[in-house]
C-alpha cells in the first residue's frame, strides 16, 4: 500500500521538477524501502529551491485530488504520437511492445507497469526528507502518508529543540546558526594563533653535547590540530625531538600527545618507544618519526620525562 502511494507521488514529483527545470529528467532508480523512498536522478544541477517548490506543487495536486488515469497503446511510437510529452525509458519498454501510460491528471505522463493509486489524494502528504549529490547523481529521499506526517512532527520537534539550544526562534534560527558558525571560526583562528605563540616560546633543551634537542611540555586548552602542525613543521629542522601533551579542558581524563623527531635522528623509533611507554596508560601510534595518541592525564608527566630520558641516551 505504502509503495503504491509513494510510487504514485514520485510520478507527480518528477513531473513537477521537470516543469520547474524546463527539461526531461533522467530518473535512474526509484527505491521503496521500509521507512522511506529514494529517487535517483542524473542531472548537472538540481537546486534545493526547485526540489522544495516541486514538493509544494505535489502537495497542492494531492489536495486538489488529481486523478491517476491509465492509458494503453500498442507501441511506444503510438503512445508518443498521442502523448508527445510522454516520459518513457525506451530501453526498458522496447519499441514494439504494449505500452501502459500513467497520467497524473493534466500534470504528468509516464510509461510505467507498476501499481498506482487511483487518485493522488490517497497519498495524503508528500515530504522530502533528504537531498544529497553523489558525483553526477542526486539522491532524493521522500516519505508519504502517515510516514510523512510523523516525519513532519519529528522535524518540528527537532527545530524547537535547536531553537531552545541556540536561543533563536523559528524566524531567526538560520541566521543564529550562521553567526555561531562564524564566531566558532573566529575563535578557532584566535586559538590557533595563541597555540602557535605558546609553542614558539618553548626553548629547545639540549640533552648533551651535540645530542638531540628536545621541545617538550604539557598544556591545557591548546588547539590539537595546531600542536600536530607545529610538531610536523619543527621536525624539518635537524637534531630535534618534539614531545607535547595537551588536555582539551581541565576536566579531561586523557591528554592528546604528539611525539616526533627530525629525519637526522633515525636511531630514534618514535612508534616503538611510544608503544613501550604507553602500553599501560594510553594508546596511539604512527610512523618511526611521528606518533600521535592519548595518555591518561595522571601519567602524562611520567610519559614525557621517560621519553626525554630515553632520547638523551640515544
Ligand atoms: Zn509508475
Amino acid at each position: 500500500m505504502q509503495n503504491k502511494l509513494a510510487h504514485t507521488s514520485e510520478h507527480a514529483f518528477i513531473g513537477s521538477l521537470q516543469k520547474l527545470m524546463g527539461k526531461t529528467l533522467n530518473v535512474r532508480k526509484v527505491e521503496h524501502r521500509d521507512y522511506d523512498n529514494l529517487v535517483l536522478i542524473t542531472a548537472k544541477d538540481i537546486e534545493v529551491d526547485s526540489v522544495i517548490e516541486a514538493e509544494r506543487e505535489v502537495n497542492s495536486l494531492i489536495s486538489q485530488g488529481r486523478r491517476v488515469i491509465i492509458h494503453s497503446f500498442g507501441s511506444l511510437a503510438e503512445a508518443k504520437s498521442h502523448l508527445p510529452n510522454l516520459r518513457a525509458n525506451e530501453d526498458r519498454i522496447g519499441r514494439n511492445n504494449q505500452v501502459r501510460v500513467v497520467e497524473i491528471e493534466g500534470h504528468d505522463l509516464a510509461a510505467c507497469v507498476m501499481d498506482h493509486a487511483a487518485n493522488l489524494k490517497e497519498c495524503g502528504f508528500f515530504l522530502i526528507t533528504r537531498m544529497n549529490r553523489i558525483g553526477s547523481d542526486y539522491e532524493i529521499d521522500f516519505v508519504v502518508s502517515d510516514a510523512a506526517n510523523n516525519h513532519a512532527i519529528d522535524l518540528s520537534y527537532k527545530l524547537l529543540k535547536i531553537c531552545t539550544e541556540t536561543g533563536a526562534n523559528y524566524n531567526t534560527v538560520e541566521e543564529t546558526v550562521k553567526k555561531l558558525k562564524q564566531t566558532n571560526i573566529l575563535h578557532l583562528e584566535k586559538l590557533r594563533k595563541l597555540t602557535e605563540e605558546v609553542l614558539n616560546n618553548i626553548e629547545p633543551e639540549p640533552t648533551r653535547n651535540a645530542g638531540p634537542c628536545i621541545i617538550s611540555g604539557t598544556f591545557t586548552g591548546l588547539l590539537d590540530e595546531q600542536v600536530r602542525e607545529f610538531a610536523s613543521r619543527k621536525i624539518s629542522e635537524s637534531n630535534l625531538v618534539v614531545v607535547l601533551a595537551n588536555l582539551n579542558s581541565e576536566l579531561d581524563s586523557m591528554a592528546n600527545v604528539v611525539f616526533a623527531r627530525s629525519d637526522s635522528l633515525f636511531n630514534i623509533d618514535c612508534n616503538r618507544m611510544f608503544k613501550e611507554i604507553a602500553s599501560e596508560c594510553g594508546r596511539g601510534g604512527g610512523k618511526s618519526n611521528f606518533v600521535t595518541g592519548v595518555i591518561r592525564r595522571e601519567n602524562v608527566g611520567e610519559f614525557i620525562s621517560t621519553i626525554v630520558m630515553m632520547v638523551a641516551t640515544k
